[in-house]
């Protein structure tokens, strides 16, 4: 089968095509595994910090890719939820271990034997791939193969990070960074808080146009104030400037949720300016988001069913998976990119 492998961690200025075109035998599925024939991986910001050594794959090489979607091509021993040529999806959890009081609690993304798709287990770009039956996910008829992808991750963290943001309707939203997941998770906050207006902190003019379209109230570079405090602030970037930013746009009783896996140390010196009164008194919160649960992936694939959300793609063959990366390094994005399989 075809697949894009990393071969060795390095910085993209450096190595401008990190990931190599090899031919790989097709995966066997084991024990209550199924062998999924890939259709479509989105391309995450996630990919760049394996790549560069942020959150570095435990072994070399590996396939990455986190948002897949592809047909059951066959069933290992023992596997039986799914029929060959179901369509299901993939997303970062690979697998936990089931047994921990993390995992017993719900809380199985905090596990400590987390495996993560594409990092810890070759993943979706490849022309196949196998995972337990039970991580995998249906995915609802209403979403074409394209835009199921993005919903995998991109989709099913950000509905985490609103989550944990803790909204009432009615209350402020604010988002920084405009990407692949904050573009659903603006879908999906008009959707559940219908009272509520979003504002949106983005770099280009082009992502504060999108923010409009898609029904932000206001949509401006993330150094200008908003009109008003904000209750909530989901940052995407992988920036330090824009965590101060938000806090002090927060107000009283406000949390901001970091939604990214790892922060680049580009500019880690702008924490030197972090006031304690301006960002954090009057009880402001920070929290995180770390990885994702197969009940968040299920639940927001149903939610974003019903909204329904209707995610923006950007297409690439296999074989540009470099190119995707890069421009996703370069910011260059609008919506998700996808890489699409031709089989
Ligand atoms: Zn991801
Ligand atoms: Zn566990």
């Amino acid at each position: 089968m075809k697949a894009m492998i990393l071969n060795q961690i390095a910085a993209l200025a450096e190595d401008p095509n990190p990931l190599v075109l090899v031919n790989l035998p097709t995966p066997q599925p084991g024990q209550g595994q199924i062998l999924i024939r890939v259709s479509t991986c989105a391309v995450c910001h996630t990919e760049l910090d394996e790549i560069e050594g942020r959150t570095p794959p435990p072994r070399l090489p590996v396939v990455p890719g986190h948002q897949v979607v592809g047909r059951v091509e066959a069933l290992g021993s023992g596997a039986g939820r799914f029929h060959p040529g179901d369509r299901v999806g993939v997303g970062w959890i690979f697998s936990s271990c089931g047994d921990c009081d993390a995992c017993r609690n719900g809380n199985e993304n905090l596990c400590p034997e987390f495996q993560a798709t594409g990092r810890d287990a070759n993943g979706g770009y490849a022309e196949y791939m196998v995972i337990g039956e039970q991580f995998a996910a249906p995915i609802p008829e209403v979403f074409s193969d394209l835009e199921a992808a993005p919903l995998l991750c991109a989709g099913a963290v950000g509905y985490r990070a609103l989550r944990l943001a803790n909204l009432q309707d009615g209350q402020h939203l604010g988002l920084t960074g405009f990407g692949g997941s904050n573009h659903l998770v603006l879908q999906l906050a008009r959707y559940l808080y219908p009272r509520s207006r979003i504002f949106v902190f983005a770099r280009s003019q082009a992502e504060q146009e999108f923010a409009l379209s898609l029904g932000a109230a206001w949509a401006g570079d993330p150094t200008q104030r908003a009109p008003r405090r904000l209750n909530a602030i989901i940052d995407t970037t992988p920036a330090w400037q824009p965590v101060l930013e938000a806090l002090r746009s927060l107000a009283p009783g406000g949390r901001l949720v970091i939604n990214a896996i790892r922060k680049e140390e580009v500019d880690k010196n702008s924490l030197l300016n972090l006031d304690y009164a301006a960002h954090l008194w009057m009880e402001k919160e920070i929290k995180s988001v770390a990885n994702v649960t197969r009940r968040d992936i299920a639940d927001f694939l149903a939610l974003a069913a019903q909204v329904p959300i209707r995610p923006e793609v950007q297409v690439y063959p296999l074989e540009q998976a470099n190119q995707a990366l890069r421009e996703l390094k370069d910011r260059k994005i609008r919506g998700a990119k996808v890489l699409r399989f031709t089989l």
